[in-house]
């Protein structure tokens, strides 16, 4: 998550909003007036197509909580949900939890070097078979966590294609919440490459990310299928009723102030991008210099890396579970998944974090337990994140040469 606090105008709106009796009670359970009519005149532009505000936009708390929705709502037992593997982690548990069944699709073209994420594709013939008429839903996710991925309009225009012939009856869930942090390309809604995108796709969003609040959990859903959206609308009125009101006044006023100009550049998103884009060549060149082989992200904020066969990262991945681990297990401090205890990618980002003072995720963490073990992407990589403050990517830095 970010290392830094939001930009003053988010605070100053969170300030002023917190002054007003209204929001003091429940918001529609849809979501507060103001955020879906600033969320539909915003996206109306982002996503060119009209969006209705009391019809086509549901406000939930954070992107997860419309993610686990959506497959409560939708799903139901007996119904196939297709990822693209590596999957954030949430998705397989909120299908699980519905009682759908998760089949996987992976994203393929790492290279043993170092890779830009644009030339990790889908084969759509993959994706093809993995279809079936038990298909309810297939989950996107651009940019990709964790690979940095960014799905292009001719990759999603071909995989929308594919959906009208092989799955008609398909509902894409398509993760958004990095929309704003692209580098080197534009980011492509799903619901924008054709009518029938349209007509299927519930987009998810996130504040979370966008004005670096992600302990606030606001999120919202655009969709233009009424069916879809009155199955969601139903399944949020009795789980959580209505989202913190004075959260989505806030976040209301944050989405329009955003589009002005900030900090010397057009618009906030412009700083945001670039501050990113430093922080992402940085790290980059910094897991380079260690002598691992990154996957250079197009979006989002983190840096897939793979450990080389030889070298000090080399031999932190083979040195196995840390002793010190086990001392505080036997203490009672910690407690860990014992199915990963001999797993590299995990012992890795152990090692790493015990012996060098830098976290890292384990990017098994993306994939099925059946698709971990043997897999050079689950075993041989680890995610880091670019979201940290300049002097603490450069202490990360000098504690990777040390
Ligand atoms: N989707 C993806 C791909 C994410 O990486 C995250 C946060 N790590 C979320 C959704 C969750 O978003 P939120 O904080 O808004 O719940």
């Amino acid at each position: 998550m970010p290392g830094w606090g939001p930009p003053p105008f988010v605070t100053d709106a969170l300030v002023v909003a917190a002054k007003s009796p209204a929001t003091a009670q429940y918001a529609h359970p849809a979501g507060a007036p103001a955020l879906r009519s600033a969320v539909a005149d915003v996206y109306a532009k982002r996503m060119q197509m009209p969006i209705d505000a009391e019809r086509d936009v549901l406000v939930t708390v954070g992107a997860s909580q419309a993610l686990a929705l959506a497959c409560h709502a939708l799903v139901e037992a007996g119904d196939e949900v297709v990822l693209l593997e590596p999957a954030f982690d949430i998705y397989a548990g909120a299908v699980a939890m519905a009682g759908g069944t998760s089949v996987y699709v992976p994203l393929r073209g790492a290279k043993s070097t170092s890779t830009n994420a644009s030339e990790l594709t889908l084969d759509l013939s993959e994706l093809s078979r993995a279809l079936s008429p038990r298909t309810k839903m297939l989950i996107l996710n651009s940019p990709h966590n964790p690979t940095g991925k960014v799905f292009s309009r001719a990759e999603y225009t071909a995989l929308a294609t594919l959906l009208d012939e092989r799955a008609p009856q398909c509902v894409v869930l398509s993760d958004e919440v990095y929309e704003h942090l692209v580098y080197d390309c534009d980011h492509v809604p799903f619901a924008s490459v054709s009518a029938s995108a349209r007509e299927r796709t519930l987009s998810v969003y996130s504040a979370g990310k966008t004005f670096s609040i992600t302990g606030w959990k606001v999120g919202w859903i655009v969709a233009k299928n009424k069916a879809l959206m009155r199955q969601l609308r139903i399944a949020q009125q009795y789980v959580v009723f209505s989202v913190a009101s004075v959260l989505q006044e806030a976040v209301a006023d944050a989405l329009l102030a955003a589009e002005t100009p900030f900090e010397g550049f057009p618009t906030y998103y412009e700083w945001l991008r670039a501050r990113y884009r430093r922080k992402r060549d940085f790290l980059v060149q910094a897991v380079a210099d260690a002598g691992m082989h990154p996957i250079v992200p197009d979006g989002a904020f983190y840096v897939l890396a793979r450990v080389p066969d030889e070298g000090p990262v080399a031999a932190l991945a083979g040195a196995g579970f840390p002793p010190a681990l086990e001392e505080m297990i036997a203490n009672g401090q910690i407690e860990i998944d014992p199915g990963t205890r001999d797993s590299p990618d995990y012992n890795l980002c152990r090692n790493l974090t015990m012996g060098k003072g830098v976290a890292a995720i384990p990017p098994s963490a993306f994939f099925c337990p059946e698709h971990r073990e043997g897999n050079t992407l689950a075993e041989k990589y680890a995610r880091f994140a670019f979201c940290k403050e300049d002097e603490e990517l450069e202490e990360a830095r000098s504690r990777f040469l040390k």
